[in-house]
């Protein structure tokens, strides 16, 4: 098949662990390179955010990214994207010609948005499938006013779920919201992320520990990601008699001496001096892909205390590692760890009960073996990206083997024109809180 797949702020070029670089960016690209494996013709097309780029860059054999000219040539928060969404439809649709692809699959909403109008605009009936990542929904109902959202997401993104052909969801909990946002239920398929099982893996180089006991958080510096909560009960470990545990923050936009003025990194700090485990406290910010394992390695616990997680890329990589997490139960990580096998489920914003759990785990290190064990077995029976791969392609061979009955499909929204003829959005700029 001839697949396009459109990321409009998550490059798989980018470097990860900045406000807007993370799951999405390694999703995309791993599951463009799984699908040239097994034969297909993959053409990522993103928005450029440098004028140095290259229009287009050959990633891998069969995977191919397009850089186009949508908005400023420089990086731009996702939030404030919404206006150039046009123009990214009129760069895949100039790039399509005549020779359109025999489906496009878009990641994040805005993305959604940008597919659906260049598909629209071929003669050929070119079927969408579309990944969420986030929803807008989930996303106010936790963070309230603090979401930056553009306003007009409430109503383009159950518009792109309504639209689109088929809707991936990647986790059991995201079939709810959808179902509840109105996507028909018939267009709804599961395919989870998946992680690098060539790269994750439980034997090799581990870092060196200065303290007793090492645990981690790896992400994205965003308040909701929850490295505060770890913070806190890395100060109820100490009172529980467990005070020689070092915490590694692993995530930022960039390296650790680039973290002075981020003002995540500046409130962790703060937090930790008030709670007094500042000296047991690392940020340390931005970690390349391929040096991920052995930070992995070197610990004895991974903590994900996100107040909600779409999916949650980071327990897989850790379980791949052999290593224990400690996750709260949300969205997709309700799915991927499992409670007394391959970590300890803690409800959202709970420092008490990650501290119980962390000190199960320190205490005893072969129930933590046991754990970090049966992840690593977990992730190789079900999360390989050869297997997501497998997944997605039967969603889209059932559309296009259904091509026929879908071709009279639904109405189409003129999007391009809906976008060019909105305001550029102000405000709001520094990045998004997702
Ligand atoms: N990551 C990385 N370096 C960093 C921080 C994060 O390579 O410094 C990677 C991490 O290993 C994972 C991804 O970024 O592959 C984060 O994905 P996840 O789904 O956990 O979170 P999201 O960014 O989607 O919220």
């Amino acid at each position: 098949m001839k697949i396009s797949m459109v990321s409009e702020h998550a490059s798989p070029l980018a470097a990860l662990g900045g406000v807007d670089a993370g799951g999405q960016n390694v999703h995309v690209a791993a599951l463009s390179t799984a699908l040239a494996r097994r034969g297909h013709d993959v053409t990522v097309y993103t928005r450029r955010d440098s004028p140095d780029l290259p229009r287009r860059v050959e990633v891998a054999p069969g995977v191919a990214v397009v850089h186009v000219d949508a908005g400023p040539a420089r990086p731009v928060p996702k939030d404030d994207l919404l206006p150039y969404m046009g123009a990214l439809a009129d760069g895949i649709a100039a790039d399509w010609g005549s020779a359109p692809p025999d489906l496009v699959h878009s990641h994040f909403w805005m993305s959604g948005l940008a597919a659906l109008d260049a598909a629209r605009r071929t003669p050929a009936w070119v079927p969408v499938v579309h990944t969420f990542h986030a929803l807008g929904t989930v996303k106010r109902r936790h963070q309230g006013k603090e979401d930056t959202s553009p306003a007009d997401r409430t109503w383009l993104e159950p518009w792109v779920g309504a639209n689109a052909d088929r809707v991936l969801a990647t986790c059991s909990d995201e079939v709810f919201e959808l179902k509840s946002m109105g996507v028909p239920p018939g267009r709804i398929a599961v395919a989870p992320c998946g992680v690098d099982l060539g790269l994750f893996e439980p034997v090799g180089p581990a870092e060196p520990r200065t303290h007793t006991y090492r645990v981690a958080t790896v992400g994205r510096l965003v308040q909701r990601k929850g490295v505060g909560t770890t913070i806190s009960a890395l100060a109820l470990l100490a009172d529980m008699g467990l005070d020689d545990v070092e915490l590694l923050i692993v995530g930022g936009a960039g390296a650790a001496e680039d973290l002075a003025d981020d003002p995540e990194a500046c409130r962790l700090r703060k937090l930790a001096q008030a709670l007094g485990v500042a000296d047991r406290v690392v940020l340390r910010g931005q970690v390349p892909r391929d040096e991920m394992p052995q930070v992995l390695r070197g610990v004895d616990a991974v903590v994900c205390a996100p107040w909600y997680e779409p999916f949650g890329i980071v327990p897989l990589e850790a379980m791949a590692c052999g290593v224990p997490v400690v996750a709260a139960a949300v969205g997709g990580l309700i799915d991927t760890v499992v409670d007394g096998v391959t970590g300890v489920h803690v409800p959202p914003r709970d420092p008490e009960a990650i501290a119980s759990a962390l000190e199960l785990l320190l205490t005893k290190p072969e129930l933590a073996r046991r754990f970090g064990a049966a992840g690593s077995k977990r992730v190789r029976a079900r999360y390989s990206w050869d297997r997501v791969a497998a997944d997605t392609e039967k969603t889209y061979a059932s559309l296009l083997y259904g091509r026929a009955s879908m071709a009279s499909g639904t109405p189409r929204l003129d999007v391009a024109r809906a976008m060019r003829s909105s305001e550029p959005l102000t405000g709001a700029s520094g990045g998004s809180n997702s």
